[in-house]
């Protein structure tokens, strides 16, 4: 084990514990994804200067000027996208700092992870291989395209604000699937389900959020 993995005061399991308290608190009733939280080490993805605020629910940065998302959002999020039942293949946009990865990694058979700055990526590559999550695939890319070998997904979870839905997005969506996505200018984003019927996206338009902007092409 690498040595940041030992648990120490701030980042011990009783202060992921308090973290699922605050979760639930604030509305998060999947019991999956609260025990996903509660089993993944969140301050071994930044860090050691900011490791033993990890916990604490607020967005913090990664370097090259990304931020992780605050665990409230990762909740949410990742209780939206299983809303509709088991969900097998799940398209991730925005590995940063792979804490979202490792969540949706114990929920889903499998995680295709898109991420457009490539040291962001091998640190999470990184990190995940430590926890021993085997069931991700990284690509370096531009997650606006999508990763058509492995689609359709039943799910799709983007962590990075678009203008609009992203076209080659819906399209790698299964019928049945489920996609949650930041879209929006910076002030004024909204988080938004999208569930594809057979012949029609239906889209929620949920809770005002601050993400950081979808950018095109790699860094
Ligand atoms: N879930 C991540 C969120 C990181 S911030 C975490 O908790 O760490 C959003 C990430 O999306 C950044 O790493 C950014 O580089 C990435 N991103 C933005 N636009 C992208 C795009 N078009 N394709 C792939 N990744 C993108």
């Amino acid at each position: 084990m690498m040595p940041h993995l030992q648990g120490i005061g701030m980042t011990s399991p009783r202060t992921r514990e308090r973290m699922v308290k605050r979760l639930s608190e604030q509305g998060i009733s999947n019991r999956n994804v609260l025990e996903a939280m509660r089993n993944t080490p969140r301050h071994i993805f930044m860090d050691e200067a900011l490791a033993s605020r990890a916990y604490e629910d607020t967005a913090l940065p990664i370097g090259f000027n990304q931020t992780i998302s605050q665990p409230y959002i990762v909740a949410r999020m990742t209780e939206l996208l299983l809303s509709s039942g088991h969900i097998s293949k799940v398209l991730e946009i925005g590995t940063g700092c792979g804490y979202q990865t490792a969540v949706l990694a114990q929920l889903v058979d499998h995680v295709y992870s898109v991420e457009r700055i490539l040291p962001l990526q091998k640190k999470a590559q990184a990190y995940l291989w430590d926890l021993k999550l085997k069931n991700i695939s990284f690509m370096y890319g531009d997650g606006s395209l999508g990763w058509p070998d492995y689609a359709p997904f039943d799910g799709i979870l983007v962590s990075a604000a678009p203008p609009a839905l992203p076209e080659l997005l819906l399209q790698q969506m299964a019928v049945g699937g489920v996609m949650v996505i930041p879209i929006g200018q910076s002030g004024k984003q909204t988080l938004q389900r999208v569930t594809r019927t057979v012949d029609a996206y239906k889209i929620e338009e949920l809770d005002a959020v601050t993400f950081v902007p979808f950018l095109a092409g790699k860094e």
